[in-house]
């Protein structure tokens, strides 16, 4: 997508990365959080509609209760993002009001846009909250989800959203700024790629796997996502 098509876009998924929203500490990045809804702002007075997808709710609420969620099992994960997502939604509450903006809060499992019945509530409830001129901040709920049914990854989760809501544009952004030919981090002969007009399997086998403490996704995932909504006829 480029930055001309940005600025045509009427319906737009933003998906936040942990790495980005989350300081070495372990602490939320307001400073940066407030510069994301500058832009959220921005978009919207163009005339195009926001939904934010964000990762976080496990590295806030581990640092909260002390948890170590590299050692930790599932229902440490779970209480972790159970407290880290109560500070989570109300941190994008607080940085989106400085410019009147109204948040709500979604929490998705897998069934909620795999079952058919459940996908269509889903629409329905954030097509109100669009309506209503609302930001819907999303994560996947982490604290009933298991490990044999979960998405595990906001980039797919993000995806999915972008598909319910039949958005025209998905941003996945994370610690990267955009896709490479290999690991920009570890490989200084990387190439940047500009513009993909399809995902093939090629492609897929050439991203790594996550490269940070914080993220969980990588370029992988990122991929996976980009192809389920461009096949839903969404830029990523
Ligand atoms: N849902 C997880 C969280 O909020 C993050 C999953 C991911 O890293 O994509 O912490």
């Amino acid at each position: 997508m480029s930055k001309s098509d940005l600025n045509q876009l009427r319906r737009l998924v933003i998906k936040i990365g942990s790495s980005l929203l989350i300081d070495a500490e372990g602490r939320l990045d307001r400073a940066w959080l407030q510069s994301l809804s500058d832009d959220v702002a921005e978009l919207r007075q163009k005339g195009c509609e926001v939904l934010i997808v964000s990762s976080g709710a496990v590295a806030v609420g581990s640092e909260t209760l002390g948890i170590d969620r590299h050692r930790a099992r599932l229902e440490g994960l779970q209480a972790a993002a159970a407290a880290g997502q109560v500070q989570l939604v109300h941190a994008y509450q607080d940085a989106l009001a400085t410019h009147g903006i109204r948040a709500a809060q979604i929490l998705l499992t897998p069934d909620d846009t795999e079952v058919k019945r459940r996908f269509l509530n889903a629409r329905g409830t954030l097509e109100k909250l669009l309506e209503h001129d609302v930001v819907p901040v999303i994560n996947e709920n982490d604290t009933v989800a298991t490990d044999e049914l979960r998405y595990g990854d906001n980039d797919r989760l993000a995806a999915r959203v972008a598909q319910i809501v039949m958005a025209d544009g998905l941003i996945l952004l994370s610690d990267v700024d955009g896709l490479y030919s290999t690991d920009p981090r570890a490989d200084s002969s990387a190439e940047f790629i500009q513009m993909l007009t399809s995902i093939d399997d090629a492609h897929l086998a050439m991203a790594g796997e996550s490269g940070t403490a914080m993220g969980s996704g990588g370029m992988l995932t990122k991929l996976q996502a980009a192809r389920i909504a461009t096949h839903a006829g969404c830029a990523t």
